[in-house]
């Protein structure tokens, strides 16, 4: 989505971003307001809330936010992006997004063009529109109007999307597997994930509509965060088409949305 005009961030500019000072933000009240009536959080209870709001203002005093391609983030903004990642560790708890500091806000969906390192050493020149991603270790990057979309109860957070990027990549390598719970058994989780999986991309590769984002197919890591996003957001639809790897996520996530959100 996003018919605003495409910025690109050579990396120069990237790297002169990330020097920015430290939690930089303080919660805005309306705004806190305004984004508890999304869909999103419907059926929280009030300790629960008071838990998110917690975790939010930990947010906001940890993370760096700063705006690009002439976009100025302001408490507000820095606040629902706050809400909706507190979310995901509202039982798992703050730590869990330590370790890296950048939040850098597009004002739409920009254009990477820059130079990659693969695994191999070897430096690729790419170009393409995002909406939001992760480096390793390293700043998360978020289009605002696709924040603007997020926590309609529509599938779509892509929030949710890139801080579940983070807590995969925690585990060392981003292969949709974050560190697991003792008591989640990790040949389990590597079974059902992968016959999901190949499901999903059997069915998108045939041509089938799918209900599930088709975006997943790119790789075990984004299915893994894209499927997070309909765990919190439409928790009826996961759980109807994948329910093992629904009830994965409720003992990795430590909640159950579907019960929450009926
Ligand atoms: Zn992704």
């Amino acid at each position: 989505m996003g018919q605003q005009d495409k910025k690109s961030i050579p990396m120069e500019l990237l790297s002169s971003l990330f020097s920015g000072g430290k939690g930089n933000r303080a919660l805005d009240e309306q705004a806190w307001l305004t984004v508890m009536r999304l869909p999103l959080f419907d059926g929280l209870e009030d300790a629960e809330r008071a838990r998110l709001r917690e975790l939010a203002d930990q947010l906001l005093a940890d993370k760096a936010f700063s705006g690009a391609g002439g976009i100025e983030v302001e408490d507000g903004m820095a606040t629902v992006i706050a809400a909706f990642a507190a979310l995901p560790v509202l039982n798992l708890g703050y730590e869990w997004y330590q370790d890296w500091r950048e939040i850098v806000v597009y004002p739409g969906e920009y254009v990477f063009d820059g130079e990659l390192m693969d695994e191999h050493g070897i430096v690729h020149h790419v170009r393409h529109e995002r909406s939001g991603e992760v480096l390793e270790g390293g700043p998360m990057v978020l289009s605002w109007e696709d924040v603007e979309h997020s926590g309609k109860g529509e599938g779509y957070n892509v929030v949710i999307h890139e801080f579940a990027h983070k807590l995969d990549m925690r585990s060392g390598d981003t292969n949709g597997r974050p560190p697991l719970h003792s008591g989640i058994d990790p040949a389990e989780w590597a079974r059902e994930f992968q016959i999901a999986y190949d499901d999903l991309c059997r069915r998108v590769d045939s041509g089938e509509e799918t209900v599930i984002d088709p975006y997943a197919t790119e790789s075990p890591a984004e299915f893994f965060a894209v499927l997070s996003e309909y765990f919190f957001e439409v928790p009826d639809v996961l759980k109807r088409e994948y329910p093992a790897v629904y009830g994965l996520m409720s003992r990795f996530y430590r909640q159950d949305p579907l019960a929450r959100l009926n």
